[in-house]
């Protein structure tokens, strides 16, 4: 295997994937490489944590500037916009120049594209940035003054298809609810859900769908599996079987697509890069690579994002230092859904299908890393995980490294054997 010689890394993308990547190849590698990280942002987003907006949380809590953690582990800061990948010549073209790379890691993220359902943009309040989450506070506080002035009011939740990430829609809805019951405007309300998926939250499998079941029941909540939207009217959803659904707030989470497309390298329709699924190299190309929510893995959730950033990054170091790479993508989800009342747990093994309608399934010769729990205590978890990635971060840290991870690895499989089954 050859080694490289204090070889050029460039990162692009200042979120999970690029920072994870980043800050885990030099924690690998120390100073044997001149690693870049380039955003078009100073600060990090943890976004995560934006569903708290909509109840009061400040969004700038959300956020950590890049300048420090960046300037402490000697990576380069460049902030600027990646506009071209020319792989032949081995350079990323910005907005403020060029920049040569020996090895380049693309993790430019995703973007929400609500003009594609006719009606979207203009009626719902939809969730992706602190703004939208902002927005909706408002919303929900002109919902419960109604609800509390005994006026009945209708809210929808709606995912379309393309969307790739409902997970924070789910905790929305369950959060909306306990959070009018708490505030003594629940009864005036109807909530509905609807989504493209034929079952609920249907990449994680069938166990959170039964437990979706369960929580819309237990909340007096519809449900509407395999609703696929047609268009949004002021008042009223269509769906392409028929059905309609009046509403007096609608809220969505639209379809995805990659924040930047890169003509120059293979990608799907909606600008995703294409991938060697393990390896995360970009087709076609061996020293590039995609992590996150801008390549072609069908979920994009920030736990995954991380586990492909250390792919990627032990791969690169693994080659710098003439070793085998210790790990490769193995994508087993986690997810932590709050809910105000309780929050529920999965772990999700998955594999890919090939098929569009289900791109992902849980993987049935790993069954017994399935696993699925829902208890207060989770609402624990959650908050460990959204101090410790933060506090990793902004020192420089990846998070899947070191004694922090073993320790809070252990603490998360005692949780999952006494909490979930
Ligand atoms: C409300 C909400 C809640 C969520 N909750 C969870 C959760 O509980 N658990 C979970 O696992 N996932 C969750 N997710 C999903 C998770 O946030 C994403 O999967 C994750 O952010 C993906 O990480 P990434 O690094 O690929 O992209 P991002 O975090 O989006 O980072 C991409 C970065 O690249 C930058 N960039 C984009 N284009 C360029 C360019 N051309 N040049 C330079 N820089 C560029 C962007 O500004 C950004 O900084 C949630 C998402 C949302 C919206």
């Amino acid at each position: 295997m050859a080694v490289l010689t204090r070889p050029k890394l460039l990162v692009l993308g200042g979120g999970f994937a690029g920072l994870e990547a980043a800050f885990y190849l030099r924690w690998r590698l120390g100073e044997r490489a001149d690693i870049t990280l380039v955003s078009d942002r100073d600060r990090f987003l943890f976004k995560p944590g934006a569903v708290y907006v909509p109840f009061g949380l400040d969004p700038d809590t959300l956020t950590i500037p890049l300048e420090r953690p960046t300037h402490r582990r000697g990576i380069g800061f460049v902030r600027a916009r990646a506009q071209q990948i020319d792989p032949a010549a081995g350079v990323v073209v910005t907005d403020g120049g060029r920049l040569p790379y020996d090895q380049l890691i693309v993790a430019t993220g995703a973007t929400i594209r609500p003009e594609e359902i006719p009606g979207l943009a203009e009626h719902a309040e939809t969730i992706w940035t602190p703004e939208a989450m902002v927005s909706l506070r408002g919303a929900f506080a002109r919902l419960l003054n109604d609800a509390r002035a005994g006026t009945r009011r209708r809210v929808v939740f709606l995912v379309p298809p393309n969307n790739k990430c409902a997970g924070p829609l789910y905790e929305l809805v369950f959060m909306l609810d306990t959070w009018l019951h708490r505030h003594g405007g629940r009864a005036a309300v109807d909530i509905a859900w609807s989504t493209y998926e034929s079952s609920f939250m249907q990449v994680f499998g069938p166990r959170l769908h039964d437990v979706v079941v369960g929580e819309f029941a237990r909340r007096g909540v519809s449900g509407h599996p395999k609703y696929v939207v047609d268009r949004v009217g002021p008042g009223e959803v269509w769906y392409t079987n028929g059905q309609t659904l009046p509403y007096d707030l609608l809220v969505s989470f639209p379809p995805y697509a990659a924040a930047t497309a890169f003509p120059g390298l293979p990608q799907d329709e909606r600008g995703f890069l294409q991938t060697d699924i393990v390896t995360r190299e970009v087709i076609g190309h061996a020293n590039v690579y995609a992590a996150g929510d801008g390549s072609d893995f069908p979920v994009k959730q920030a736990f995954l994002a991380l586990l492909q950033a250390d792919a990627v990054a032990e791969r690169i170091a693994a080659q710098v230092l003439g070793e085998r790479p210790a790990m490769a993508f193995d994508p087993v989800s986690l997810c932590l859904m709050e809910e105000f009342d309780t929050a529920t747990f999965a772990q999700v093994p998955l594999r890919l299908t090939g098929r569009a309608e289900r791109p992902v399934e849980v993987r049935r010769d790993r069954e017994a890393e399935y696993r699925v729990g829902s208890s207060p205590a989770w609402r624990l978890g959650k908050k460990v995980m959204g101090a410790y990635l933060p506090w990793r971060f902004r020192h420089g840290s990846p998070f899947h490294a070191g004694l922090p991870w073993k320790g809070l690895e252990l603490g998360l499989k005692v949780m999952s054997r006494l909490l979930a089954a």
